[in-house]
């Protein structure tokens, strides 16, 4: 299996490049953030207990994120590899991840982090908002998202990097010149 997590903040491309990713290398997707708004669109017991948190733009708790995800990965034993698209966003749930795989003989072996600044996740997000009507996407849920990001999220990095998995993409200009980065990026390290 080739594994992959492609890392960032809110609004740094990973969906939209994951979709390029997906079409390529022909790796499955599991976007936490997709899984749980499924979630809450089919009014599940899942979907019940986040629905207050994502609207708030708050981090779900590990327990139920790390389980969701697991069993995810276990429904689709034959794919070829995964991508983790805003998964893990804890050092917690980057730990797990490590774990569940070393128990399938499997791990992660490229972490592409898309790197974007603030003024660019800001503009990028608030665009974002007329089309996708997302609750989160408003400026107030935004800024306590960037909050998770840079108070929690921005630690699984150096978790990584100890691990020497980290490649650093530009994640600003054209989406065809940054998936042309990290096309290369990927097949450097398969
Ligand atoms: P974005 O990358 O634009 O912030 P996502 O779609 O990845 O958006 O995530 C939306 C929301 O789903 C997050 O703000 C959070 O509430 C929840 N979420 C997604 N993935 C995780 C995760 N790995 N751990 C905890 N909460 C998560």
């Amino acid at each position: 299996m080739y594994n992959l997590v492609i890392f960032g903040p809110p609004g740094a491309g990973k969906g939209t490049q994951s979709e390029k990713i997906i079409a390529e290398f022909n790796l499955a997707h599991i976007s936490t953030g997709d899984m749980f708004r499924m979630h809450i669109s089919n009014d599940t017991e899942i979907g019940k207990k986040v629905k207050q948190i994502l609207a708030d733009g708050l981090l779900v708790p590990d327990s139920i994120t790390i389980e969701m995800l697991e069993e995810e990965v276990t429904k689709n034993p034959d794919v070829k590899g995964f991508i983790f698209d805003g998964f893990p966003r804890t050092v917690n749930q980057a730990e797990a991840l490590d774990t569940f795989l070393e128990g399938k003989g499997e791990k992660i072996n490229l972490v592409l982090q898309l790197d974007v600044n603030q003024d660019v996740i800001k503009e990028r997000i608030a665009e974002r908002q007329k089309i996708s009507g997302r609750a989160d996407d408003d400026a107030e849920k935004l800024v306590k998202r960037i909050d998770e990001y840079f108070s929690k999220t921005i630690h699984v990095l150096p978790f990584y990097e100890n691990q020497g998995k980290v490649i650093k993409v530009n994640g600003i200009g054209k989406i065809e010149d940054i998936y042309s980065d990290i096309s290369s990026a990927i097949k450097e390290s398969m």
